[in-house]
Parts: structure tokens; C-alpha cells; sequence
């Protein structure tokens, strides 16, 4: 029986990606996914099996997954991040009960989330939440409703998807929906192109994050009041001191 593997490639491919996940893709000779994702991977395995489709004909890449398969070989499907994460982990799920005798397998990696926080500093130590963006499969108002509930709840928030040519102002929506709970200081930062060439960062203010434009390869972390900048990094503190004070 022959499987379709769904793998994360962790944001960069290369360094990021997990063993298990390049062992995966050596292991598959036929090798999936979207067109950005196919050529972070092409080079390092030139002997395999190409194909992909663009963005927003995710069924049919799922589907065509699944007839790779039925011809009895294994098939890597790859996604940024870890597939299991605004990625393709489900939807092979739900495009799968049409092929029962495919096996699916997951294979997790970093997420945006976590090796962006690492380019950053240590931004994610406490309670956090990640909130996308994109309203192409959530209606907006439930998107300010979800950043609302957050802001007020005192979450660190990761935020993906935070732009696109369409959605230019977007991020600045939510941080004015932060901007009612949180002050004006906040410490903020955003990465842009985590773990590939061109990888920058900067740490700075929610109103200057307000004023500040990102692309879709950028992920953005909002801090909450206890978050600060040490050594040009961000740090939200898991209360050690605190700690302390109570056994003292
Ligand atoms: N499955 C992916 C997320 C896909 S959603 C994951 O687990 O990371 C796409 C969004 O993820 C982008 O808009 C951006 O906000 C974030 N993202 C993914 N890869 C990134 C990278 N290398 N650098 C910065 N942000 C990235």
C-alpha cells in the first residue's frame, strides 16, 4: 500500500527541516506542492519527480497526490512551516476519504511561528496565540472578533498572513484593535523570510508597528505589557522573578 506523506518543511527547507522529513523526501520519488516550496527542494533532490500547482488549487494538488499513489509509489506532499499549520495536513484528510486505500501519514515541522520567535528573541514564553490575517477562508468581522478576544484575554499574538496587495491595511487594523488594550509601547517585532536568504528582523512599538508595512513572507508578534527589549532582543519574561519573590 503505498502512502501520502504531507511534510513540513520548516520556513527555510534546508538547515530547518527536520531529519525525519529529509529522510521522507529521499525515501519518495515523487515529490508535491506549491510552486515556491517545489523550488526550495528541487535542487537538493534533482533525480525526482516534480509536480505542482498554484496557489489556490489546493484540491487538485491534493488530488493529484493521491493518483500518484494509486500508481503504487509513495508520495511526499511538502509544505512551508509544518503542513499541520494554516498548511495541507487537512485537507489531504478530507480530499483522502475518496482514495481509502492511501495511507496518510503527517510529518511535522518548525512552524513560522516558533523560528521566527527564535530570530526574535524569546517573544512566545507564556500563553500565546496565532491569528492569520487572511480572510480568504475566514470572514474578516470574525477575524477582528478572534483579535479582539485575544487582546483582551492578554495572549502573546503571532500573526500570520499579516499582508498582501490586496489587504494592505489589514495589519493595521489589528493593531488598532491592540492599540485599545495594550499602550502605545508595546514591544512588537516582526522576521521577514525566516530561515532563507534575505532574513530580517526588527523589534519595535505597536504605534510604529501601526505605521509599518509587511509582505506575506513576514510574520508579526505583538507583545504583551510584561514583554521588553533586552539586548536588542524580544523577551516576554515566564515569571521567574516572580517566582522567587514568593519563596523569598
Ligand atoms: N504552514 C506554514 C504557514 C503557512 S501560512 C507554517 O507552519 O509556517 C503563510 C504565512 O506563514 C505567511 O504569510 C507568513 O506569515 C508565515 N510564514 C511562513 N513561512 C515564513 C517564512 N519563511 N518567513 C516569514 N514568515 C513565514
Amino acid at each position: 500500500m503505498s502512502t501520502v506523506y504531507v511534510v513540513g518543511l520548516g520556513p527555510g527547507a534546508g538547515e530547518q527541516m527536520t531529519v525525519r522529513a529529509e529522510k521522507i523526501l529521499e525515501a519518495c520519488p515523487v515529490i508535491l506542492g506549491y510552486t515556491v516550496y517545489i523550488d526550495l527542494v528541487r535542487e537538493q533532490y534533482p533525480e525526482k519527480k516534480f509536480l505542482s500547482t498554484p496557489m489556490k488549487q489546493e484540491v487538485k494538488r491534493c488530488q493529484m497526490a493521491f493518483e500518484e499513489a494509486v500508481k503504487g509509489q509513495d508520495v511526499a506532499m511538502v509544505c512551508s512551516g509544518d503542513a499541520g499549520v494554516y498548511g495541507m495536513a487537512g485537507l489531504i484528510y478530507e480530499v483522502g476519504r475518496e482514495y481509502p486505500e492511501i495511507k496518510i501519514e503527517i510529518i511535522p515541522g518548525i512552524t513560522a511561528a516558533t523560528g521566527g520567535a527564535a530570530v526574535l528573541g524569546a517573544p512566545l514564553m507564556h500563553d500565546f496565540a496565532v491569528i492569520s490575517l487572511s480572510d480568504l477562508l475566514t470572514p474578516w468581522e470574525q477575524i477582528e472578533e478572534r483579535l479582539e478576544a485575544a487582546a483582551k484575554a492578554g495572549f502573546v499574538i503571532c500573526l500570520y498572513n499579516p499582508s498582501s496587495k490586496k489587504r494592505a491595511d489589514y495589519l493595521q487594523k489589528a493593531c488598532d484593535i491592540f492599540l485599545k488594550y495594550r499602550r502605545p509601547d508595546t514591544i512588537c517585532g516582526f522576521v521577514k523570510n525566516i530561515g532563507r536568504e534575505g532574513e530580517t528582523y526588527q523589534i519595535l512599538p505597536l504605534e510604529i508597528l501601526r505605521e509599518t508595512a509587511v509582505d506575506m513572507f513576514t510574520t508579526v508578534y505583538i507583545g504583551t505589557e510584561k514583554t521588553m527589549e533586552l539586548n536588542g532582543k524580544m523577551v516576554t519574561p515566564r515569571g521567574y522573578r516572580e517566582m522567587k519573590k514568593e519563596k523569598a
